[in-house]
């Protein structure tokens, strides 16, 4: 047999037996609170869908009247003829929005993210990583060739004792929001960690931009934090705001840099222009309609209220993701399935997305939902969840 062939024969036949094989689901509606799958509605509690924006009626015409405007393909990379008058418009108004003097469009969140550190980082270099950081950012920093050491989740002694050890031009990142586990980096004392020994400080904060912060400019605005403070900040655009993307933002030197060397941005297509003009109409949205913040958090509180009268085992996560700890892979695959009978979607999360032992049912809210669609959610998982 081939060898290629043999090798992930047996890696699938293996991912079985581990209870940790994935399948897709198919939607046939747009994505909402509720969904379409197979022929059958559900309340769907699994998208990062946070402000109910991925099919806002006003983002969705501003897509189609840009297609008519500008097409459909952007036709060519930024840096050769594909960066057109709405990806412009689109940086000018993240940078003003996060209060960067720059910010550069990316494809995805994986392409900025591992695109920033093996542009920013060479040999000789030290990269110092949250052990739960989502896994492009480990990707990123494993790429890159620079002496790796992953941290104690959150813990800033632990990485301020790395720091002193290593010698030579220090790199930190975290997440902003912890995309399985729902808490927030402690920004304000890793952002005085790294200025005291002149390491620079990378944000990811795909969970936190839109939601967290008086103006939904996430956890920097929490934290009080500019570009001093972070000077790398990066954030996606296909959670919050419902679109596609991402983006980095920060000094006029930082994004020049990145223009000039970050090969996942030089050599890749720009992403649709009307898919640039759909997401300048979410961030006016997100700008606009602070209620929708205002209804997340209360939909947030509600639901952590029921949990807690349930004792089901919620982590401490102020965020939309409210994960419940499961345990082992299977228990997890099953409560999703029961869940999933009685018309509720809730993702399983399992190893390696999560360490092994920590498997969950990874819930999400949106300002989409209503509080009944909650006390749904709370009533199935009453029913579903086994007492202790
Ligand atoms: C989703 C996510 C990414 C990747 O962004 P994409 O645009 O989906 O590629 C990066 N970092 C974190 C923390 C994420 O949750």
């Amino acid at each position: 047999m081939n060898p290629f062939a043999q090798r992930l024969g047996e890696a699938l036949a293996q991912r079985r037996r581990d209870n940790l094989y994935r399948e897709r689901l198919t939607l046939d509606s747009a994505q909402g609170p509720q969904v379409r799958v197979d022929g059958r509605d559900y309340l769907n509690f699994c998208s990062n869908d946070y402000l109910g924006l991925a099919a806002h009626p006003r983002v969705v015409a501003r897509l189609r009247a840009a297609a008519g405007e500008y097409g459909v393909g952007s036709g060519a990379s930024h840096l050769v003829c594909g960066h057109s008058a709405p990806h412009e418009e689109l940086e000018e108004a993240l940078a003003d929005f996060t209060g960067r003097p720059r910010a550069l469009l990316y494809s995805s969140g994986y392409m900025a993210n591992t695109g920033v550190l093996t542009s920013l980082l060479r040999r000789g270099d030290h990269v110092f990583e949250d052990r739960l950081n989502h896994a492009s950012l480990l990707d990123g920093g494993l790429f890159s060739g620079a002496r790796f050491k992953r941290f104690a989740h959150n813990d800033v002694a632990a990485l301020e004792a790395g720091l002193d050890a290593a010698g030579g031009p220090s790199f930190v990142v975290v997440d902003g929001v912890f995309s399985m586990d729902g808490d927030s980096a402690p920004l304000a004392a890793l952002a005085r960690a790294c200025a005291a020994r002149e390491a620079w400080l990378m944000v990811d904060d795909a969970h936190g931009f839109g939601v967290l912060g008086e103006r939904g400019a996430g956890s920097v605005e929490v934290a009080g934090l500019d570009d001093a403070g972070v000077p790398v900040l990066m954030a996606t655009l296909g959670k919050a705001l419902g679109t596609a993307g991402a983006f980095v933002a920060g000094s006029q030197l930082l994004i020049e840099g990145l223009i000039q060397h970050s090969r996942n941005y030089i050599y890749t297509t720009a992403l649709p222009p009307a898919l640039a003009a759909a997401s300048l109409e979410a961030l006016a949205l997100l700008r606009e309609e602070s209620w929708r913040r205002e209804h997340l958090r209360a939909l947030i509180a509600r639901f952590r209220r029921g949990a807690g009268q349930l004792e089901l085992p919620l982590m401490a996560s102020a965020s939309p993701i409210q994960p419940l700890l499961a345990g082992d892979a299977a228990r997890a695959v099953a409560l999703g399935e029961a869940l999933r009978e009685r018309g509720l979607l809730v993702g399983a999360i399992r190893p390696p997305t999560v360490p092994r032992g920590t498997a969950r049912l990874r819930i999400t809210l949106s300002a989409a939902h209503s509080e009944a669609q909650v006390d749904r959610l709370l009533d199935a998982l009453g029913h579903c969840w086994p007492r202790r």
